[in-house]
């Protein structure tokens, strides 16, 4: 198994570079921050992920959490190894001053993230869903209850969850059935959820569960659902955990992958009622809930490129080890040298570095539409953010998929048994698609609220900006084919986007039918304009000479790979987005 690495300078030149990161320090105020101490966090990160958390990926692997009387046990290791981030000061990095956190950038938030993620999934699991809960609690929870649970949070001392899946609510959240009946100041919460993610653990002395629940006078469907947060222990006088809390794991999950990520069945009020708190307005709670999935599915999203790009490290060390070749003299060659090897190398190492970019971009876009004074500059980058939201989710994860299965393919045999670690990053990619909204429902998100909704309008902004970057492609040498293709990427989205705007209104399964390869042609296209902007970076340094000669160059090649074998799928995508739904829907349920 190879030693476990992060891609430093990939990520700096995409912080410098693309996000041009002190120029976004600059803007928003944080005089103190700037991509020196940006590359010290993540070098100190990747450390404490070299030698403690990455570690305990295979052993997660093997011995995943278990269930007892007590409670779930995480595997071995695994306390101390959060007690170690959490003494590092590495749970509160992307949070506000004012309730303890860093105050970082997002961006720089995403890059350590991206470490913790890439060592090991199953544990990165449990700062994501906190993270989540904390933006959740810090815009709508009352200040009793952001003073009471917040700091503790946020410092990673208490850990948080989101409840919201039930065994008849899964995609549609308009089946929740828990119920939540006001008793003095509190509610009394009663009922099941399902695939709780770290519902349960001993690493901490309490755990914070947010849940969706009904009111009894609750209107029916997605606006009759209320937020409601409800700790494993109840705190004292002086906000110190203590009496127990009516909620409990019941059971345990035995899954495909993530096996040290406990996937809980909880019970909520078997012994009367677990005392819980309203989170903002009755009947609101799934817009609440919402400002946790959009920060948890960009993170889910970048498990994707984690995953991916282990993946691809893992396959690189072996190409470069594993002799298949023999050369007339006798002589032995590794696999890296074949035509095929090096296809499926170079899928892998362009699309994680293009993944990386749309990643790195997006969360920037969250920093800018936070920082901007100016309201209508404000409005553009929250609609930016909005947009680019399923397209990282769905396209990042599915991307995945295809990657880590590189990853085995490189491997040959060796790949599909499990000594080499690359069977587990495809078993744990799986999941990415389908938790926080499988792909199918980001493509209805994309396509309706981000698409349709503003007649294309934010989409048509964005290509503007593809199209900028296609035209500098153009003008430069040994970059002109490769602004055509990007070219030709921009027309493509364009005539997805129109051809929907024409006929999704009259035909509701055109746009279900259009949704994930509308998703993936904005990925592609995306990842096109990404990769291109990064040869012109990486030209102009070389022109302007003193930067590392090698990686420069090879960025140039990546970008050149990207545009020759990914970007032209985006053409496939639109011709099947205008074939329209007939051939799909036409068979009766008894045909298939
Ligand atoms: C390991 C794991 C961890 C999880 N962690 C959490 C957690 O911490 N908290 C939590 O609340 N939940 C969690 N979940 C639940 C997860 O979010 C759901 O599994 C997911 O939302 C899909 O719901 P479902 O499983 O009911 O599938 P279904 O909703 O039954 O979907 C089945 C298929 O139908 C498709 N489909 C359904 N509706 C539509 C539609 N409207 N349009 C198009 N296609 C549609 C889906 O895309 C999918 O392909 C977790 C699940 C797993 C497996």
């Amino acid at each position: 198994m190879a030693d476990y690495s992060y891609p430093y300078k990939d990520a700096e030149f995409i912080l410098n570079e693309l996000v041009e990161f002190d120029r976004l320090c600059q803007a928003g105020g944080l005089h103190e921050v700037n991509s020196e101490l940006a590359s010290a966090v993540l070098a100190e990160a990747s450390r404490l992920a070299a030698e403690v958390i990455a570690p305990l990926n295979a052993i997660g692997d093997r011995e995943g959490a278990t269930l007892d009387e007590l409670g779930v046990r995480e595997t071995p290791g695994f306390a101390e190894a959060y007690r170690q981030y959490v003494d590092g000061g590495w749970a509160s990095l992307p949070f506000g001053e004012e309730y303890g956190g860093q105050g970082m950038p997002k961006v720089v938030g995403t890059a350590a993230e991206e470490i913790w993620q890439s060592a090991n999934l199953a544990f990165s699991l449990c700062p994501l869903l906190t993270h989540g809960a904390v933006d959740a609690l810090e815009k709508h929870g009352s200040e009793e209850l952001k003073s009471l649970y917040l700091s503790r949070m946020v410092s990673g001392e208490w850990t948080g969850t989101m409840n919201l899946t039930e065994p008849q609510a899964g995609s549609d959240l308009a089946a929740v059935a828990a119920r939540a009946v006001p008793e003095g100041d509190h509610y009394r919460i009663s009922g099941q959820k399902i695939f709780i993610t770290w519902g349960d653990h001993r690493m901490t002395n309490n755990v914070i569960h947010l849940v969706l629940a009904r009111l009894p006078d609750a209107p029916f469907g997605v606006k009759g659902i209320s937020l409601f947060l409800v700790p494993k222990y109840l705190l004292d006088a002086n906000g110190e955990p203590a009496e127990r809390n009516d909620v409990y794991c019941v059971s345990l999950e035995h899954k495909l992958g993530i096996h040290a990520s406990p996937t809980c069945v909880m019970a909520f009020g078997d012994k009367g009622g677990a005392i819980g708190y309203l989170v903002g307005e009755p009947h609101h709670g799934l817009a609440a809930m919402f400002t946790m999935m959009n920060a948890a599915r960009q993170s889910v999203g970048l498990q994707g490129l984690s995953v991916s790009s282990r993946s691809y490290r893992q396959a690189l060390a072996w190409a470069k080890e594993r002799l298949q070749g023999t050369r007339s003299d006798g002589s032995r060659y590794p696999i890296i040298e074949f035509p095929d090897v090096r296809r499926m190398l170079m899928l892998m190492k362009a699309g994680t570095e293009a993944m990386r970019a749309l990643a790195f971009t997006a969360a920037a876009e969250i920093d800018r539409a936070r920082q901007a004074r100016d309201p209508q500059q404000a409005a553009r980058h929250h609609s930016r953010v909005e947009l680019f939201t399923p397209i990282v989710k769905g396209w990042l994860t599915e991307m995945a998929q295809e990657l880590t299965s590189y990853g085995i393919q490189i491997h040959g045999g060796m790949g599909f048994v499990e000594e080499t670690g690359s069977a587990q990053y495809y078993r744990d990619a799986r999941i990415t698609t389908i938790y926080e909204g499988t792909t199918g429902i980001q493509a209805n998100d994309l396509v309706g609220r981000k698409t349709l909704a503003n007649d294309g309008s934010v989409l048509a902004d964005l290509l503007e900006d593809v199209r900028a970057t296609a035209r500098a492609m153009h003008a430069r040498e040994g970059l002109a084919d490769l602004g055509a293709a990007l070219q030709s990427g921009a027309d493509s989205a364009q005539a997805a986007s129109r051809w929907l705007l024409d006929n999704a209104r009259n035909d509701r399964n055109v746009a279900g039918a259009a949704g994930v390869n509308f998703l993936m042609l904005l990925g592609y296209v995306c990842g096109g304009w990404l990769m291109g902007r990064s040869a012109l970076k990486a030209a102009e340094r070389l022109e302007a000479g003193g930067g590392d000669e090698s990686f420069l160059q090879a960025k140039i090649v990546t970008a050149r790979f990207y545009c020759e074998h990914l970007l032209p799928r985006a053409g496939a995508c639109l011709a099947a987005i205008q074939a329209g739904p007939d051939s799909m829907m036409a068979l009766t349920v008894e045909q298939f």
